[in-house]
């Protein structure tokens, strides 16, 4: 078999750690397996390293924060195949470029546009098993980019697809996919199986135990996925087409603290506005979640829309530049909120699961300011201070036994 294998920061954060994963990739690789193996900086190495860019220049480019970002990557690799080579067995550390990981060149959150597995296939005819640094690739004006926060379980997908690896395993420090983040909620369940799809929108919607892209790849090119613990031995959650557990109402709840919400009040209530604010915030490649728009009264209305707490500098400065905003009153953006969600295929056959969501939060006397849905999920907007009791209060209504 070929199995990719990919482990998180804490799961090679220090000596031990990187000894502890050269132990489950030996197992592997001695049953008789290729095993290519994608690592994360160590712990908060990347947290580490944007802190060391502030302090030198704030405002640095994109460009040179890859190059900076993708230097934690190279550090683990190199441990781990020095930790695997002392096990005595053949082990190479290669980066992105080395096997031609190529991306677009948005710098900070590229797309995977191609692997070439030549090196890759070399190698592992060698019987070599391959350590790659994940989270990185090459864009056309041959720079370093990275594929954003938590991208490297998108390599390890991405290379299981090109591979056609049997498996791909995400080693991380929780052992699988639970109903809710196991670290904040109480009574938080495991989930044996989910759905891509499933999947796809708990990641989306701030689930960070898999990188959403990753699921969005595992799902087009049918990748054999699962996510266990480093720590433990044990079967952990896979993630596939269709499920052999009942529909469940819901699945999982997410939260996502990386939302602001911002309101454009007294727009021109006139064909036209929406394309117009929205093109330019596509343009400058803001991520537009929730969009809501009051009726318009006396010529004109007013537009609500979340965006990601880290763009609303990006999106002030765009919005700027909406000409026909000039006559708006006044834009306002305010980053003490919460996105809430609940997620489930079993929800589109089912009424009242939203009303059941509210219910929850009426209870717990907390006001929601925005509602999203679509057929699998729903989510509400609310305030930062109630979010912790909001999730338990919803998981609560949903998981409690
Ligand atoms: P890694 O460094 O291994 O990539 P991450 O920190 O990116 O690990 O992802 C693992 C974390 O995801 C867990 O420690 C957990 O707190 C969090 N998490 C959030 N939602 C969930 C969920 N539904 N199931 C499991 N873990 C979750
Ligand atoms: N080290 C990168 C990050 O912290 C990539 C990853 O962990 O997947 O975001
Ligand atoms: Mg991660």
């Amino acid at each position: 078999m070929l199995i990719v294998q990919k482990f998180g920061g804490s799961s090679v954060a220090n000596a031990e750690r990187v000894r502890n994963v050269a132990a489950i990739v030996a197992d592997a690789y001695r049953a008789g397996n290729d095993v290519v193996v994608v690592v994360s900086a160590q712990g908060d190495t990347t947290d580490d390293l944007i802190a060391k860019a502030a302090e030198i220049n704030p405002n640095a480019s994109k460009r040179e924060l890859d190059m900076l970002m993708t230097a934690g990557e190279q550090m683990s690799a190199s441990l781990l195949a020095m930790a695997i080579k002392s096990m005595g067995l053949p082990s190479i550390s290669l980066l992105g470029w080395q096997v031609g990981v190529k991306t677009d060149s948005n710098y900070g959150n590229a797309r995977i546009k191609s692997i070439d597995t030549e090196r890759l296939t070399a190698e592992l005819s060698r019987r070599n098993i391959v350590i790659l640094a994940g989270f990185q690739g090459v864009n056309k004006y041959e720079d370093i980019t990275t594929l954003g926060r938590g991208g490297s379980d998108t390599t390890a997908v991405a290379i299981a697809a090109v591979l056609k690896a049997d498996l791909c395993q995400i080693y991380t420090d929780v052992d699988g996919v639970y109903t809710a983040d196991p670290r904040i909620v109480k009574g938080a369940q495991k989930l044996s199986e989910i759905t891509y799809d499933e999947m796809l929108e708990l990641a989306t919607l701030g689930a960070q135990v898999l990188h959403n892209r990753s699921v969005e790849m595992a799902k087009k090119y049918h990748v054999d996925l699962e996510v266990c613990s480093s720590l433990e031995r044990k079967p952990g959650t896979k993630v596939r087409e269709v499920v052999t557990m009942e529909k469940l109402l819901v699945r999982g709840v997410a939260r996502d603290d990386n939302v602001a919400r911002v309101t454009i009040i007294g727009v021109a209530d006139v064909p036209g506005m929406a394309y117009k604010i929205f093109s330019v915030l596509a343009a400058a490649k803001v991520n537009v979640d929730i969009i809501l728009q009051s009726i318009g009264r006396d010529g004109s209305k007013d537009i609500v829309f979340t965006v990601k707490a880290d763009q609303k500098e990006e999106t002030v400065a765009a919005l700027k530049r909406v000409s026909i905003l000039e006559n708006a009153i006044d834009v306002q953006v305010d980053d003490d909120v919460t996105k809430l969600s609940i997620v489930g295929a079993g929800m589109e056959t089912h009424p009242g699961v939203a009303s059941k969501m509210f219910e929850a939060l009426f209870d717990a006397n907390i006001n929601i300011q925005m509602i999203a849905t679509s057929e699998i999920k729903i989510s509400v907007l609310i305030r930062k201070q109630d979010s912790d009791r909001a999730v338990q209060a919803v998981h609560d209504t949903f998981f409690a036994k």
